[in-house]
């Protein structure tokens, strides 16, 4: 038995072993392993490649075990196999690739589309005492060659290579003439044509396994949809590759999708009440939106930048870095921000308006809590965002059935904002996972939406849009039912329709949640070509003829939900019960480091082990190396002043 990474050498450990890796030993029958020659080597074997990838884990990135399936994934590429991984964001999917590669004689490639971030990454290994290095378009020739020297001396553990690199025979030749452990194409989504980020060069990442057959690949992406995850295997060639698609659930994230109802002023309470010193994203459909929304977030005393695609260059790395960078920085964007965003401390996502499909959604909110701590997501939306966005499919340049596929994800998309049950359930639901029981933690399980016999009246709303003739959109309808002495009503003589006055007892307001809901159920479609004229879609025949009911979800747009029995934000909760001068004296250590090394903050050290330091406070270099995130390297260069600090507050 080899000795194994610190257990004792007994037979008993295997199982521990096990444990710790979360690995499934699922090819061996455990009592047969001592008699079995075969399976014992076999055993042995694996027990020693993961026993060098968990003392990595311990030395290198201060962590104590696996998140499953990291160890499972780990294996199959130290062995020499191709994964294909479906990892929720936070999930921990750079290990994955990062321990592999230096377990592995040779250097890892690592081929990712997000230039302004490859600098962080890969400043982040050297804080952990990795070598590392990037080449893409910011590096000048003679930086290049002092890379390209290096890795040829077998100088480099990891490499970093945006795609468009591996056109060029430079590139190739590179690889070919040294060693190398394996290739990762993270964010493999983007060899999609479906999702917004496709990228051309990704398409040439087929090459690698024709050049390269025997150097073991990995493919990683937070993308769910089952479509794009085919589409990335057919693409990369990874059909034998081993697949591990990890569950998508994000349990510290509570979701909230509220209707629009003066959407500044809601979003300005949730940001004081809940986020008032915390990092966030605020996605916005248009540019001039997230313009117009950062500028008066900085008008109401908040740290906020706008990121779209027609901001210059330099302009989007800048306010790029100064979120990552900085503590309590807003971003409000477009869908042009987030991708690969990988800064652990983001408390809340926001959206001013609706995403167009659920896995936009689901990628844009998960960008919210990382670490794994509380956070917050509040969506906005309202029936002019559904005419919005079916405005922009039907003038979108796809084929018709790429138009037709779109318009379903959008429905499911405006079915998850009208649902009354569980979000998470229907989240997960769309991505083919069960979930037990309703999570309790989003607003549909935190404050129950009633529902109201709406059979009467649906009908005469749609009874409405069928005198009118089909021809008007929610504004007129609703003036007519409730009776309105408007010249527009007069102009079609609309006053002598036997519904016009009928739906008086109802507000302005909840007659538009009615039409919106009928809209949301496609028992209404919207004319698109001209002013958003509503028309009947055969889904109202049984309701119209009295076959069917119908229950609809009572808005209630001025009640505004109150935190209630949400667990706080973890800034607020640091603050709480941690000694705050102590908190405030480690941070700006950390913020002086992180200056010094041009590095976020985070990437010195987690506000996890902030506060782990914070509260077990140790007094030695020893205790101290027993935090979680605190590695060899790290311990030897940040541990003094840290311990230092620590010492004054005894
Ligand atoms: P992803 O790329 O899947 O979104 P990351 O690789 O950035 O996620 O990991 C998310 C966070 O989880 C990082 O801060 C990382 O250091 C941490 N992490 C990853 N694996 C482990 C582990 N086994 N134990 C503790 N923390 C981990
Ligand atoms: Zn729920």
């Amino acid at each position: 038995m080899p000795k194994l990474y610190r257990w004792g050498s007994s037979s008993t450990c295997a199982y521990q072993w096990q444990q710790k890796c979360s690995i499934t030993l699922s090819r061996v029958d455990w009592a047969q392993i001592s008699q079995n020659k075969l399976a014992a080597d076999w055993f042995l074997t694996i027990v020693q490649r993961m026993n060098n990838a968990l003392a990595i884990l311990h030395k290198i990135f201060g962590y104590s075990s696996f998140r499953p399936p990291q160890a499972e994934i780990i294996d199959t590429l130290i062995e020499g196999g191709d994964a294909f991984v479906l990892m929720p964001t936070g999930g921990g999917k750079s290990l994955c690739y990062q321990i592999p590669a230096l377990v592995r004689p040779g250097c890892g490639v690592v081929i990712s589309p997000l230039i302004a971030l490859m600098q962080d990454q890969v400043s982040a290994l050297h804080e952990a005492g990795v070598k590392a290095a990037f080449l893409n378009s910011t590096l000048d020739y003679s930086q290049v060659r002092v890379i390209e020297e290096a890795m040829q001396r077998g100088e480099l553990d990891l490499l970093y290579l945006a795609p468009e690199r591996l056109k060029q025979e430079r590139t190739l030749a590179l690889l070919q003439s040294v060693k190398l452990a394996l290739f990762a194409i993270d964010e493999a989504h983007c060899v999609s044509q479906w999702g917004h980020d496709f990228r051309a060069d990704y398409l040439e990442l087929g090459v690698l396994h024709e050049r390269f057959p025997s150097v073991p690949r990995i493919a990683l992406t937070a993308t769910a949809d089952v479509r794009t995850r085919k589409e990335i295997i057919e693409r990369l060639q990874l059909q034998d590759a081993r697949q591990f698609i990890a569950g998508f659930d994000r349990p510290n994230l509570c979701y909230r999708i509220t209707l629009k109802d003066n959407p500044r002023q809601q979003l300005l309470r949730f940001m004081r009440e809940e986020h008032a010193s915390d990092a966030g994203i605020v996605y916005c459909l248009s540019r001039q939106k997230t313009e117009e929304t950062a500028e008066w977030l900085q008008s109401e005393g908040f740290n906020a930048l706008a990121y779209h695609a027609g901001l210059s260059a330099r302009q989007r790395a800048e306010n790029q870095a100064r979120f990552l960078r900085e503590d309590a920085i807003v971003m409000v964007a477009t869908i042009a921000f987030g991708m690969g965003i990988d800064k652990p401390d983001v408390r809340f996502v926001a959206h001013l308006d609706m995403p167009k499909t659920i896995e936009a959604y689901y990628q844009e909110t998960g960008r919210a809590g990382r670490d794994g701590k509380p956070a917050n997501t509040l969506l906005l939306y309202g029936l002019q965002d559904v005419i919005k966005l079916r405005q922009m499919m039907a003038e979108s340049q796809g084929s018709e059935e790429h138009k037709r596929i779109e318009q379903h994800r959008l429905n499911a998309m405006l079915g998850l904002c009208e649902i009354t049950t569980c979000r998470r359930e229907a989240v997960l639901r769309y991505f083919g996972e069960a979930l037990p029981m309703p999570c309790g933690n989003c607003d549909a399980c935190l404050h129950p939406v009633q529902t109201w016999d709406a059979t009467e009246t649906a009908r005469l709303a749609l009874s409405a849009v069928y005198r009118t003739g089909q021809r008007f959109g929610v504004n007129h309808l609703v003036e007519v039912l409730r009776g309105s002495n408007s010249d527009k009503v007069f102009q079609f003589e609309h006053q002598h329709l036997n519904v016009y006055g009928k739906g008086a007892e109802l507000s302005v307001n909840e007659w538009r949640s009615v039409f919106r809901q009928l809209v949301a159920r496609n028992y209404l479609s919207v004319d698109l070509d001209g002013y958003g004229a509503l028309m009947l879609e055969e889904v109202c025949r049984p309701l119209l003829r009295g076959e069917a009911t119908l229950a609809l979800r009572r808005d209630e747009t001025t009640k505004h939900s109150k935190p209630g029995k949400r667990s706080k934000p973890a800034a607020l909760t640091v603050a709480g019960d941690l000694d705050p001068e102590l908190w405030e004296a480690l941070r700006a250590l950390r913020m002086q480091l992180a200056e010094e090394h041009k590095v976020p903050p985070y990437v010195i050290f987690h506000n996890s082990t902030l506060e782990a330091l914070c509260r077990q406070r140790p007094t030695t270099l020893a205790q101290l190396a027993q935090i979680s995130g605190i590695g060899e390297r790290k311990q030897e260069r940040y541990g003094p002043p840290f311990l230092a600090v620590l010492q004054q507050h005894q």
